[in-house]
């Protein structure tokens, strides 16, 4: 499984998934979301306003699945990242969870190629350097075992690009 940086818009990137930080609600709101949604058309809001109305949302660390619309990608996996609270609300652990259950999504539905925004590292105020960490090493240790071919970490500011490239360019 190849893991790549670029830096770039996701709404243009062509993969089977594309990753959204959505917020619980599920309705859109400002940063990625906001351009997911402008870009993709009504076709993503109304595939999370059908969620919404089976199981209330989404909570904090998981993900759903929804087609994306207009967009290049086939699919749009929304999850919902942490708000930064000075590390203490298992942050940590809810962002590794984010990536976690987007990649499990991403597996089961057929999914080979996906990319990732920097979830919670915009509104939700997420440390920008320990974001990458927690990115970076749970897609790594996802790799070891599961079956994408693919997983690009779409970075939108030259901060989170520099910070991946680091974490990614092998040692030595
Ligand atoms: P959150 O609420 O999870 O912090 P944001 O959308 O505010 O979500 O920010 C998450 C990350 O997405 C930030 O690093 C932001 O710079 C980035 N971002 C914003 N727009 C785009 C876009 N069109 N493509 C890729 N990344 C984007």
């Amino acid at each position: 499984m190849e893991i790549e940086v670029i830096k770039g818009d996701i709404t243009e990137i062509q993969v089977d998934a594309i990753v959204n930080a959505a917020n619980t609600s599920l309705l859109g709101g400002g940063g990625v979301d906001g351009a997911i949604h402008r870009k993709g058309g009504p076709s993503i809001l109304e595939a999370c306003y059908a969620i919404r109305n089976k199981q209330g949302g989404c909570d904090v660390g998981e993900a759903v699945i929804t087609t994306a619309g207009k967009l290049p990608a086939k699919y749009v996996i929304h999850t919902v990242g942490p708000v930064w609270n000075h590390g203490n609300n298992d942050e940590d652990l809810l962002l590794e969870s984010c990536y976690k259950q987007s990649l499990a999504l991403a597996v089961a539905n057929g999914v080979k190629t996906i990319a990732f925004p920097n979830i919670s590292t915009g509104i939700y105020r997420y440390p920008k350097d320990k974001a990458a960490v927690v990115a970076v090493s749970t897609v790594q240790a996802f790799s070891e075992k599961e079956k994408l071919d693919r997983v690009i970490f779409v970075c939108f500011d030259d901060e989170n690009y520099a910070l991946y490239n680091r974490l990614l360019t092998p040692e030595g």
